[in-house]
């Protein structure tokens, strides 16, 4: 039985009762404000889940420093109305993640955090961003893949923690938003060591269930003004979505969004749904028609039915040599060399571009995630291609 704030997580799912919704077109600071507003009265009030004197981790998607407008991290203008809501009930926020690949150090971060607008957040409202990298181990449950996971010290110590995903689609797991976001606690490197360890779809998806229930945050507000579709996190296109939303529970609000933008075989909300944790909740919202807005999945999600539909002794191999590759693009490559230090399979080599070691790779896409330059597309195999046609 798992406990989640003294409850067993199926009756916790049936006493989270809310998402809240509400549409917000643009990232003026005082369009974002009122929505930030409203949405936090929708979602019970932050003095429902925040006491005055707290500190309170604001844990933004910064998976690299790239500036607002490229829809790749959550935008300072939400982070900077949420810090302002939990400092009017005399708590005390901070700014905190670990992008992934080699800008997890402290030197790294502060020009995550100066591209990605948090530098400026801060400054403004004299609130610290966290450049602490220590790494804590917390132990999760047998239903995880992996039973020891090393976090970030100051997350987990924080008295509570308010998760701050962008929605967009992903070429790994399909989707980021909520419960993904949290994979972000995880040292930077160690992300993809988790990666190397835990390839298969199904176990990622209940490490990134577990992440959740282990770090059990208080509130979560997505960000859903602008998202990102396609190739993300990184390499997808911005795309307009209109809304803010907020719920105490994650899982649940996931499975929400994923039912507006219109994706779905995604392996961490199969996960939740099966272990009980996404109920029957309430929408709270402007009282206004919500439109669905889909959005275009990552390009390989399209051969995943091998994983959810065969035995696994079939789904392995035939997965592995379906499974999509990195191919690196001369013409915008800068040979900066962070595909290379973020690849957990070592399957890179710098020959004037990067060369892949097709026997090496993973499939992970870590490389084409942490690429700056967008220079890495995603092909089928070979044998994906006969089958499917390529992507491009
Ligand atoms: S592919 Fe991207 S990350 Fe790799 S060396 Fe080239 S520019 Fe850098
Ligand atoms: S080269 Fe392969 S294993 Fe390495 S990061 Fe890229 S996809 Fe993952």
């Amino acid at each position: 039985m798992i406990l989640v704030d003294g409850y067993e997580v199926t009756e916790l799912a049936k006493k989270i009762k809310e998402v809240a919704i509400t549409a917000c077109d643009d990232y003026s600071q005082v369009k974002v404000d009122a929505a930030v507003n409203r949405i936090l009265e929708r979602a019970g009030g932050l003095e429902s889940c925040i006491r005055p004197g707290m500190r309170v981790a604001l844990k933004p998607n910064l998976v690299m420093g790239k500036d607002p407008a490229a829809a790749v991290t959550t935008h300072p203008a939400i982070v900077e109305s949420v810090a302002k809501a939990v400092m009017d009930i005399g708590a005390v926020p901070f700014i905190v993640d670990s992008p992934g690949g080699p800008s997890a150090n402290a030197t790294g971060l502060r020009m995550v955090y100066k591209k990605t607008g948090m530098t400026s957040v801060a400054e403004r409202l004299g609130i610290e961003l966290c450049h602490d990298t220590t790494e804590v181990e917390i132990a999760l449950t047998d239903q995880s893949p992996i039973r020891k996971v090393a976090l970030l010290k100051v997350i987990h110590e924080a008295d509570a923690i308010i998760n701050l995903p962008k929605v967009k689609t992903h070429a790994q797991t399909g989707y980021t938003g909520a419960v993904k976001n949290l994979y972000g606690a995880i040292p930077g490197m160690r992300k993809a060591e988790y990666h190397f360890r835990v390839q298969e779809r199904k176990p990622f998806g209940q490490l990134l269930v577990e992440l959740n229930l282990a770090l059990r945050p208080v509130l979560t507000i997505m960000d859903g003004v602008i998202g990102m579709e396609g190739d993300g996190p990184t390499a997808g296109e911005p795309k307009p979505f209109g809304y803010l939303l907020a719920s105490r529970c994650p899982f649940t609000l996931d499975n929400y969004v994923l039912s507006l933008i219109r994706i779905d075989d995604i392996e961490m909300d199969r996960v939740a749904q099966a272990r009980g944790l996404i109920g029957p909740f309430r929408l709270v919202d402007d009282g206004k028609e919500i439109r669905p807005v889909p959005f275009r999945p990552a390009a390989h999600r399209r051969v995943n039915f091998v994983e959810n539909y065969l035995p696994a002794f079939l789904a392995r191999p035939i997965s592995r040599s379906l499974r999509p590759l990195p191919a690196f693009l001369p013409q915008k490559c800068v040979r900066c060399r962070i595909c290379l230090q973020s690849c957990p399979a070592d399957a890179l080599t710098m020959e004037g571009i990067p060369r892949l070691d097709k026997e090496k790779c993973i499939g992970c896409l870590c490389c084409q995630e942490m690429c700056p330059e967008r220079a890495v597309e995603v092909r089928r195999s070979g044998i994906g291609r006969l089958l499917f046609g390529s992507f491009h």
